[in-house]
């Protein structure tokens, strides 16, 4: 399955931390890269960065247009999934959803927001998905949907590339440090 997120109305001043944990957060679980619409370089490289020591070929595009992104996802038959509070119950769509990303080996963009989402992003969303209805955070509503979504195999995803690797320990800490490509 490919998993694309879309971030939107990023605030240089205001959300830089939270935007880059938006993008660690795809990153780690599943998704292939994250459309920014703003263009803050300054994300690309920290997420990058971490990206680089860590593995995976996870992209970070900045200076996107939001309208013409999501024309070109649908158009190309990729579906859109925007995670807001006034959608529909994740519980309630989630097979669904699993099942067209399966049927037909369908692309899925994900949009979180940051200020106020266009009215027309809910119109153009296949699904409008609550991660309960209440509000909270785009971190943690990316993170909660990726792994309904994928059934939480995500979490024993390999990362090829890595230049580190933590040894999972039940106490301590290790990390081994490895030849890149290897
Ligand atoms: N006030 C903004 C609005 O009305 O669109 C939303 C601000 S909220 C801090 C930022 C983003 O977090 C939202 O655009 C949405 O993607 C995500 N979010 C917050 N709570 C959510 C929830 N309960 N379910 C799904 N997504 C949520």
């Amino acid at each position: 399955m490919e998993i694309v997120i879309l971030r939107l109305g990023h605030r240089p001043e205001r959300d830089k931390r939270i935007t880059t944990h938006v993008g660690l957060v795809g990153r780690a679980l599943g998704a292939k890269g994250m459309l920014l619409t703003s263009g803050d370089k300054g994300i690309e490289s920290s997420i990058n960065e971490v990206t680089q020591r860590w593995g995976g070929d996870f992209f970070v595009q900045t200076g996107v247009k939001w309208s013409d992104e999501l024309k070109r996802w649908k158009q190309e038959g990729g579906k859109v999934c925007h995670l807001t509070m006034y959608g529909e119950n994740i519980l309630d769509v989630i097979d669904e959803i699993r099942a067209e990303a399966k049927r037909d080996k369908t692309r899925i963009m994900v949009v979180v927001g940051a200020e106020k989402v266009p009215y027309i992003v809910y119109d153009a969303a296949d699904w409008n998905i609550a991660i309960s209805n209440q509000p909270h955070s785009e971190v943690a509503a990316l993170a909660l949907f990726l792994d309904h979504l994928q059934r939480g195999k995500e979490l024993k995803t390999k990362f090829e590339h890595a230049e580190m690797e933590i040894v999972p320990k039940k106490q301590g800490k290790e990390v081994i440090k490895k030849v890149k490509g290897k």
